[in-house]
């Protein structure tokens, strides 16, 4: 799988569209301090389904849009697109061209969609996990992530391990039936009171 492009649109300081066309091989992004080339990672990670805004330095998700500067008003709405190239079938059972997106609204109201298809966060989160890319992945390492790793407690480094060998998808499905049982358990001591009752 390859990331072709990446799309910015009134996301953090790119006020206006503005699109990266990945080419094979490695790409360097340069610029002076301050210019957005932290913003371009965020960016990524955000349209992959990070929901955490201290790791995007705002105090909530709407800061993601640009807030205006001294010669432009600020906007309401900020959209990242990325498009896939899944033709090696990477991501199973998904089509060989994928488009992934994110927008946001002043509001706080969100939208993600697949292929133009709108669908929930957790769709995206579930498409990405395991594969080494999704929002907490260690293949976006930003500035001083390096050593918070190295720093990190046992616990923590266990996360980071399990990603890695693929196990964290079916610890949360786990985690999701265990939940769906206790539930279904809770109803199904009711209904027995109930019928206790009754008789
Ligand atoms: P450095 O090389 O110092 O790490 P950088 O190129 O990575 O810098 P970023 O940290 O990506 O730069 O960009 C910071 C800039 O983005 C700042 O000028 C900040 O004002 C601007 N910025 C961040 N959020 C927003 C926003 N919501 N609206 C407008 N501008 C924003």
């Amino acid at each position: 799988m390859k990331l072709k492009a990446l799309t910015l649109n009134g996301f953090k300081s790119f006020a206006d569209k503005t699109k990266i066309e990945f080419q094979p091989g490695m790409t360097g992004i340069v610029g002076p301090n301050g210019s957005g080339k932290s913003n371009i990672i965020e960016a990524l990670r955000w349209v992959l389904g990070e929901q955490s805004v201290k790791s995007l330095r705002g105090g909530k998700m709407p800061d993601v849009i640009f807030a205006g500067s001294q010669t432009r008003a600020p906007l309401n709405r900020a959209e990242v697109v990325i498009e896939l190239d899944n033709s090696d079938g990477f991501l199973k059972q998904q089509p060989p061209e994928l488009v992934i997106t994110r927008r946001i609204y002043r509001n706080g109201e969100s939208e993600f969609l697949i292929n133009q298809k709108k669908v929930r966060l957790r769709e995206i989160v579930d498409l990405f996990m395991d594969t080494g890319l999704g929002r907490e992945s260690f293949s976006i390492i930003s500035q001083g992530r390096v050593e918070a790793i190295f720093n990190s407690k046992p616990l923590e480094r266990r996360v980071l391990i399990e990603e890695v060998a693929g196990v964290l998808k079916y610890k949360k499905e786990k985690h999701r039936a265990q939940k769906e049982l206790e539930e279904t358990t809770g109803h199904l001591n009711r209904v027995a009171d109930i019928i206790t009752e009754l008789y």
